[in-house]
């Protein structure tokens, strides 16, 4: 012993071998695997003191005295120093982290009768400074220096191991000196190999060596391929593990140092600085990454990113701190690593988390590895190859348990994916389908099927957008006459049905016709567009409006037939409304509009078919101005009426006068009442008219009276006044006012106007005549009533259409209609009038078909009431029926 303070100081350097194992299972496995390969390497020894010329190894605890500098000591001081302050060495040695110098005597007796050449191993490759002294009889003979703080070359054998050859001959001792200094933990595995037996185990070790590393890399290699396919983090984090862990493997095993760096010793020292704390940033990185700490438990992952950080600011530390300073932070920090990720594992397990399964079993395969270790260093496990290698072996399965469980997130999140995909797309099925029947039910009528208004709307602009050249387009509005009625008898279920077969055979009437616009082809093709209620529209393209109109024959004729409906036969009235455009600039919603105001008017049309002008519009500039002016004239008395005289044929005397309305427009001129008097019944101002005209007609009757003149005065009256319930009061009351008999005012009510609410007409008609007011139905002809319903009107007389009239002289049809329904109305007892009669054939031919009244130019023009009586002052016909 040199002095008393370098013993004790040897002795609280020299830490058992435990030490480190306990070490490594608190810190982060890698680290562990460091330490923990240390111990590994110090195996026990076994007593023989002279050399056993048959073992293949021997350990050389027993040969070997131990002595610790207090200042550098040279080999001639070393030989001198008493013999008391050697002191034998421990079992297996390991003095911690120590930087004296430690001088190390072995005594090497060969007895044998053979020299033997042995190896001397020194089995920790990481030691800084190694001398080695060979003394014979107190003579230096052999003087070597090694390290791994020198260049490969400098050692005698290459090998990761400190290697010197020895020859010991035969019956001689030989005293060997190794002075060894080191930064690092002060580790020396000394042992003595019969040169086969050494390069057998070396090679041996290399080959498990390799297979470890190799299973690293491909580990790295698989998961660089999985991270480069799904561009995930976890993946990289985990190459950046294992590759950390194959690097400090390599550097502790001396492995890169011998193959790939020899000549740079520098590097091997910093490298293993670096990569400690580099694999705990990786490890940190990849356990939050893996667990998905940032999205599930911040606090974990802000952890995580902390311990990171302090690692990787280690990492760059390394490269500059003094060695010992460096593996001391280093090693501090392994604590927090590996606690915080033990903890989060466990943590996460506890919540259930798959994830944490795989990660913690990973780590506890480490710690096994480790736990195996310790157990054979205490002798308590034996000594096989799985318990001896515990530690690589743990951090293999570690590192493939990893593996595993990264691929089984990958499974998962792919099968998660997929799923999602699945879901996704059934979703979308659904939505498809729901769509569709929301479009359908949105863009068709829910009673028909048929397409609604904007639907048909929406087609035929596209269609105008994208079809060819059409010189003429219109638009036709079928509407159902008295479905009201329908409703009313049959219920609304059967009425419900019924528009249901009306609608459909309109559809097959229109795919007929010439021109028609397909709005769609499937289920099956429909030209017709449900507008709403009762109301049907299609369209129709062509070259002139006569064209287009001859087009829908097939559609009014088809409609014209009486439906079968529930073993009934019912005949279906109708009217249709038609606006027409010119070339592609089809604007479907006015043309719609335009045609509902045509069909407004029906009733001031000759024929089925109401065709729009733009006078029918109730909204144009020109028909509001009217509208207040025509008000103002009513106002002012600036209104004029007119009379037309009709005769008696058979008595040739003037059996009435026809009061037609004259509006003097102090800008336009005279305004026909075909233009004003249908703005009139949509304004509400007809009412105040017909009252103005029926005041005037009996004032113009009581002239009359004063000629000594018994003739009737005709005044047209409107749908519009049939439906107000005290207009047959008001009549009366007119009629007492101006002292005028009933009977000498005669009611004009055109077919369509009776047939526009039959119910109040049919009232409001009987009304009237019940107070004896004459009734005639006016326009015959050219509605669609059928006879049968005009024979419950209690109408006196019938006024056959001028249209028929007009022509009938050199119109052989006309003149069969004229006669057909003269012959017609007098078998059911009506006195029939002919207007529009122009010339004295018609006259005649009239006459001898037995009509009773004629009107028209030919007789007379309507005249202001001045001219009328004037004209009756010198009129052929006579004034007065003389009764016989
Ligand atoms: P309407 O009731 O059919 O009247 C007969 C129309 O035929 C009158 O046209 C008359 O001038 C015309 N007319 C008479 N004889 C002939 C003839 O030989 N040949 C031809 N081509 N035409 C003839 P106006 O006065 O222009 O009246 C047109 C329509 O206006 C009337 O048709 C009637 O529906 C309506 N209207 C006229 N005045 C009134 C009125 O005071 N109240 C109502 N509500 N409507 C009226
Ligand atoms: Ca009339
Ligand atoms: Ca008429």
């Amino acid at each position: 012993m040199l002095n008393g303070k370098t013993v004790s100081q040897h002795q609280s350097c020299i830490r058992p071998w435990w030490h480190n194992i306990i070490v490594g299972v608190l810190l982060t496995p890698v680290s562990g695997v460091a330490l923990i390969l240390l111990s590994l390497l110090t195996l026990p020894a076994i007593a023989a003191q002279p050399i056993n010329p048959t073992s293949a190894q021997q350990p050389l605890t027993l040969q070997t005295d131990i002595l610790i500098e207090s200042q550098p000591l040279t080999l001639k001081d070393i030989m001198q120093v008493p013999e008391s302050d050697w002191q034998p060495a421990p079992e297996d040695i390991n003095q911690g982290y120590d930087s004296r110098g430690h001088w190390f005597r072995i005594q090497l007796d060969n007895k044998s009768g053979q020299n033997l050449d042995r190896l001397l191993e020194i089995a920790y490759p990481l030691l800084d400074f190694i001398e080695f002294y060979e003394v014979s009889r107190g003579q230096l003979i052999r003087k070597i220096i090694t390290g791994d703080e020198l260049p490969f070359s400098a050692r005698p054998i290459a090998n990761t191991s400190f290697v010197i050859p020895l020859a010991l001959d035969a019956a001689s001792t030989k005293t060997v000196y190794l002075r060894i200094q080191t930064q690092g933990t002060l580790l020396v595995p000394l042992a003595l190999w019969q040169d086969t037996a050494f390069w057998a185990a070396s090679s041996q070790q290399t080959v498990w060596r390799s297979m470890f590393y190799g299973i690293l890399l491909v580990m790295a290699a698989f998961n660089l391929f999985l991270f480069l396919s799904i561009r995930e983090r976890a993946y990289f984090y985990y190459v950046v593990v294992v590759l950390s862990i194959l690097v400090l493997m390599m550097s502790l095993h001396g492995f890169s140092f011998q193959y790939l760096y020899p000549a740079w010793p520098r590097i091997n020292d910093r490298l293993l600085l670096f990569i400690v704390p580099f694999s705990q940033l990786s490890l940190c990185l990849f356990a939050s990454e893996f667990l998905m700490l940032k999205k599930r438990h911040i606090y974990w992952h802000r952890t995580f990113l902390i311990l990171a950080g302090v690692a990787g600011v280690m990492a760059i530390a390394s490269l500059f701190l003094p060695y010992a300073l460096s593996t001391r932070a280093s090693v501090a920090l392994a604590l927090p690593v590996s606690l915080a990720n033990l903890a989060a594992g466990v943590a996460l397990l506890i919540q259930g988390e798959k994830n944490a399964r795989f990660f913690s079993v990973a780590w506890m395969s480490l710690l096994l590895g480790v736990l195996a270790t310790v157990l054979h260093q205490f002798g308590l496990l034996p000594s096989v190859f799985i318990v001896e290698n515990g530690i690589p072996l743990g951090a293999s399965i570690q590192a493939l348990l990893f593996s595993f469980a990264l691929a089984d997130r990958y499974n998962r999140s792919k099968e998660a994916y997929f799923r999602a995909k699945e879901n996704q797309l059934e979703a979308l099925k659904r939505q498809q389908a729901t769509e569709a029947a929301l479009y359908r039910a949105s863009s068709h009528h829910e009673l028909t099927g048929l397409p609604n208004r904007a639907l048909f709307e929406s087609i035929i602009k596209s269609d105008a957008q994208q079809g060819e050249k059409t010189k003429l387009s219109a638009l036709f509005l079928v509407h159902l006459l008295h479905f009201d009625d329908v409703n009313k008898t049959l219920g609304h279920e059967y009425a419900d049905q019924l528009l249901t077969q009306c609608a459909r055979r309109l559809n097959t009437l229109a795919n007929q016709c010439a021109g028609i616009a397909i709005l769609e082809e499937a289920p099956e093709p429909s030209a017709i567009a449900h507008v709403e209620g009762v109301s049907f529209t299609f369209m129709l393209t062509g070259d002139t409006r006569k064209e287009i109109i001859e087009a829908t024959r097939p559609l009014t004729e088809g409609l014209s037939n009486p439906i079968e409906f529930l073993g009934l036969t019912l005949e279906q009235q109708f009217v249709v409304g038609c606006s027409f455009a010119e070339g592609n600039d089809v604007a479907p919603s006015s043309l719609l509009r335009e045609a509902f105001i045509a069909f407004d008017q029906h009733h001031h049309f000759h024929g089925q078919i109401a065709i729009y002008h733009p006078e029918m519009n109730p909204y144009s500039p020109r028909r509001l101005m009217l509208m207040t002016d025509l008000r103002e004239a009513l106002r002012t008395d600036n209104l004029a009426l007119h009379f037309q005289p009709q005769i008696h044929l058979q008595s040739r005397r003037v059996a009435g006068f026809e009061a037609l309305i004259r509006w003097q427009h102090p800008e336009h001129g005279l305004v026909p009442p075909d233009e004003f008097i249908p703005m009139a019944e949509q304004t509400g101002l007809i009412k105040p008219v017909t009252r103005w005209v029926i005041v005037r007609a009996l004032q113009f009757c009581k002239s009359l009276d004063q000629l000594e003149c018994d003739a009737t005065v005709s005044v047209n009256i409107s749908a519009i006044n049939l439906r107000e319930p005290d207009f047959c009061a008001e009549v009366c009351e007119l009629l007492n006012a101006n002292h005028v008999a009933a009977q000498r005012l005669v009611l004009e009510v055109t077919e369509s106007a009776a047939m526009a609410d039959p119910a109040h007409s049919l009232a409001v008609l009987s009304a009237l005549r019940k107070a004896h007011v004459r009734l005639s139905i006016d326009d015959f002809g050219t509605g669609h009533s059928s006879l049968s319903y005009i024979r419950k009107l209690p109408v006196n007389e019938i006024k056959i259409d001028r249209s028929f009239v007009t022509e009938m002289s050199h119109n052989q049809g006309d003149e069969t209609i004229v006669r057909t329904t003269l012959n017609m109305c007098h078998d059911l007892g009506y006195e029939v009038v002919a207007e529009g009669v122009e010339n004295a054939e018609t006259q005649t031919l009239l006459s001898e078909m037995g009509c009773d009244v004629i009107q028209g130019y030919h007789i007379a023009r309507p005249m202001a009431p001045d001219a009328a009586l004037a004209w009756l002052e010198v009129t052929e016909w006579a004034r007065r029926h003389i009764p016989d």
